[in-house]
């Protein structure tokens, strides 16, 4: 779950890191308000998951109530690169000495966290590890170990962080480290952090990535979920609790077992389709929950054929072809179904869903040949 940035930065002020006055607003009196009430020059930022807010005329400086109201409502409703911004976060503005980039990831082939430090903030960290990989410090973070003053020390050297903030950096960083493992974050990134004409450290800008499979775990951050601009099959799917990831071709795709649904995209590839998404109805499916299923991958317009692929262990292909035959009830599908079901009462679905006589529905012994059937049918 990306969190907007002045969500992120809420989770940050519970932590103590350094940050300027600042409040969200979603309409133009808000907003106007809130800039009043923290006192001119405001930033009037743009909130939106994606970067460059700057660059697209996302941020602007407001020194007086009518420019607030200016900024405020070009910047609301705005398009950034297909993100439309809702709410508005307005921060005291601030001048700049300098502008750090910090931030900590988790690095999988690594099996730790990775932390990240350089002097040359504000752009973007691909193209300083692309045009100056010298300004950019890293280290690993051993997680039984936790992060070390020296640590601190050794990023701030490296980096060239200048002399008399390196404390206030290295204090910034451990409590950035803090942050990212109590909150179980997959990402805590501040760029640009920044050092202010009074030598104070504060991070300006937020990006923070919580892990969505400890979310159970941390039912005080629920509220920071704002699926306003997630996409409409994955909040569906969300909700009826199934795991579904949404692509971008359109071949509906529906398996048991991720292992299963991984391999029945590739062969789809193979075939030379484009699968719509994935979708692992799990073990032990009952007929509910492949209405379910269904229902998501239908609603995704793009979708011209679907492609069933059950293994049956756990997962009855008696039960499966119940529920599809149940589903094609409820649902009508105007887009054809081939169907590959193989395993535990296996014979049994297939007579279910000969005597049930759907229409468009195709049933094909063998994995390849279902993909090449179901790749043929949305062609046409
Ligand atoms: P991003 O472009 O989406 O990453 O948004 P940021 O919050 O990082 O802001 C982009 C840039 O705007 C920063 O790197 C700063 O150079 C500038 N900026 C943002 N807030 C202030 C401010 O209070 N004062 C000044 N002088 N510049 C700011
Ligand atoms: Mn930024």
């Amino acid at each position: 779950m990306d969190l907007l940035e002045y969500k992120g930065k809420h989770v940050l002020a519970r932590y103590g890191v350094a940050l300027f006055k600042g409040k969200e607003a979603s309409t133009v009196d808000e907003a106007v308000a809130a800039c009043d009430e923290i006192g001119y020059p405001v930033v009037v930022k743009a909130q939106v998951k994606i970067g460059g807010r700057g660059k697209a005329g996302g941020i602007k400086i407001a020194e007086n109530a009518d420019e607030a109201r200016e900024y405020a409502t070009n910047i609301l409703g705005m398009d950034i690169r297909g993100h439309v911004v809702h709410e508005l976060w307005l921060q005291e503005a601030t001048d700049i000495d300098s502008e750090y980039y910090a931030a900590i990831v988790f690095d999988r082939s690594a099996k730790a966290p990775l932390v990240m430090l350089s002097t040359q903030g504000g752009m973007e960290i691909e193209q300083v590890a692309a045009e100056h990989p010298e300004a950019l410090a890293t280290l690993h973070v051993d997680p039984l170990v936790g992060f070390q003053a020296y640590q601190a020390r050794r990023l701030c050297f490296e980096a060239g962080v200048e002399a008399d903030v390196v404390r206030q950096v290295g204090d910034m960083i451990a409590t950035l480290y803090e942050v990212f493992t109590k909150e179980e974050a997959t990402l805590v990134e501040i760029n640009p952090m920044v050092v202010t004409p009074a030598r104070r450290v504060v991070a300006l800008d937020a990006k923070v990535t919580l892990d969505d499979n400890s979310m159970f775990r941390h039912p005080d951050n629920a509220h920071l979920d704002d699926s306003t601009d997630a996409d409409p099959q994955e909040t569906m799917a969300k909700e009826r609790g199934l795991t579904y990831v949404k692509l971008d071709g359109d071949i509906g795709i529906f398996g048991n077992g991720a292992g299963l649904v991984m391999s029945t995209l590739d062969v789809v590839a193979a075939a030379g389709g484009a699968p719509a998404n994935f979708l692992d109805a799990g073990g032990g499916a009952k007929a509910e929950a492949i209405v379910a299923s269904v229902e998501v991958i239908l609603s995704n317009p793009n979708v011209k054929a679907v492609l069933f692929n059950v293994f049956g262990g756990i997962t009855r292909c008696d039960e499966v072809a119940r529920g599809l035959i149940e589903a094609y009830g409820i649902l009508q599908p105007t887009v054809p179904f081939v169907v590959r079901l193989d395993g535990t009462n296996d014979v049994e679905a297939r007579k279910l869903l000969a005597d049930a006589a759907l229409p468009n529905v195709f049933a094909e012994k063998t994995m390849d040949g279902a993909a090449a059937r179901v790749v043929e049918l949305a062609k046409s």
